[in-house]
């Protein structure tokens, strides 16, 4: 007998929404951040790298030949629906009209079926709201949702620049214009205990969220988080540890929330640690066999 899912996985709910296998084009829309261009701080997230975690993408070129370079390459071959990702930086901190030129530049070919954009709450507002609706006729549009954690001394602790009530109130924006809502969590932040977990799971469900993706807090070179990591300030998760908390969010996030990652892609060349996040498998095998081991499956404990 086959295995049933523990959890919700993305490639299924894509598979199932456009009636075949759906890929992602990850592009750099050669945005900036609030929080490194000065408007809420200059050095940005303790951990976030000098890319704005998107180093495997080849942002000298302009979005149009990124997508086009993508649809030439092999990748292409692998499916006939697309969503274009927006995702370094952030992804709504422009003028509208520049919004829409750049989102407009990614959506040029007929095999698109979807617009994912990563932003920060703060980064959110109505007539940004507006425009990415207006795109909701023709293709999925979803945003993910930089959280992180709902505990906002964390928040202060890692220089996020925003608070867990900025979350609530773009949340409750995207959901007046009935958009997709992708929220990331990270597991093993400085300070934080299983605890933390816990209370950010609760205020996830106490929110209309379609999606989460959750990751460990990793250290790459050229943060504040390498420097803490260097002085003894910062102790990385255990791979045990990180599996048993994220079975924790998993059992205890809704059942109807599409879990579009359990693992983070820490970029090879600039890891410093823990060195298990190269081996992605190990976390996705990991999970799947304790969650079978111990018979628990997403929204065990949901209430
Ligand atoms: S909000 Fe995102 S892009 Fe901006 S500094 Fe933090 S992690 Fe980096």
């Amino acid at each position: 007998m086959e295995e049933k899912e523990r959890y919700r996985h993305l490639n299924k709910y894509l598979k199932d929404k456009f009636g075949e296998r759906t890929l992602k084009i990850c592009v750099d829309g050669g945005f900036t951040c609030p929080n490194r261009d000065g408007l809420k701080g200059t050095g940005g997230c303790i951990f976030c790298s000098e890319k704005g975690s998107g180093e495997h993408i080849k942002s000298s070129q302009n979005i149009s030949t990124q997508v086009r370079n993508y649809f030439e390459s092999y990748k292409a071959t692998r499916a006939n629906r697309f969503i274009v990702y927006f995702q370094n930086f952030t992804n709504t901190y422009d003028t509208i009209s520049h919004l829409k030129e750049k989102y407009d530049a990614a959506l040029i070919d007929e095999r698109i079926v979807g617009l994912a954009i990563a932003t920060r709450p703060d980064c959110i507002s109505e007539p940004v709201v507006q425009l990415l609706k207006s795109y909701a006729d023709k293709y999925y549009v979803c945003v993910e949702l930089g959280l992180q954690t709902s505990n906002n001394k964390t928040g202060e602790l890692i220089h996020r620049g925003y608070s867990s009530e900025d979350f609530s109130n773009a949340v409750l924006l995207l959901n007046k214009y009935g958009i997709d809502v992708v929220a990331h969590m990270i597991v093993g932040l400085p300070g934080e205990t299983k605890d933390d977990v816990q209370n950010t799971v609760q205020f996830l469900n106490q929110h209309s969220i379609q999606g989460l993706k959750i990751h460990s807090c990793y250290v790459v070179e050229h943060t504040k988080l390498a420097d803490m990591y260097r002085s003894n300030e910062y102790v990385p998760i255990t791979l045990d540890d990180y599996l048993d908390y994220v079975s924790y969010i998993i059992t205890h996030i809704s059942p109807d929330v599409v879990i579009h990652r359990v693992s983070g892609d820490a970029p090879k060349d600039l890891l410093i640690a823990p060195t298990w996040n190269l081996h992605k498998k190990w976390v996705i095998n990991g999970l799947d066999k304790k969650l079978k081991e111990e018979n628990l499956w997403q929204g065990l404990y949901f209430m």
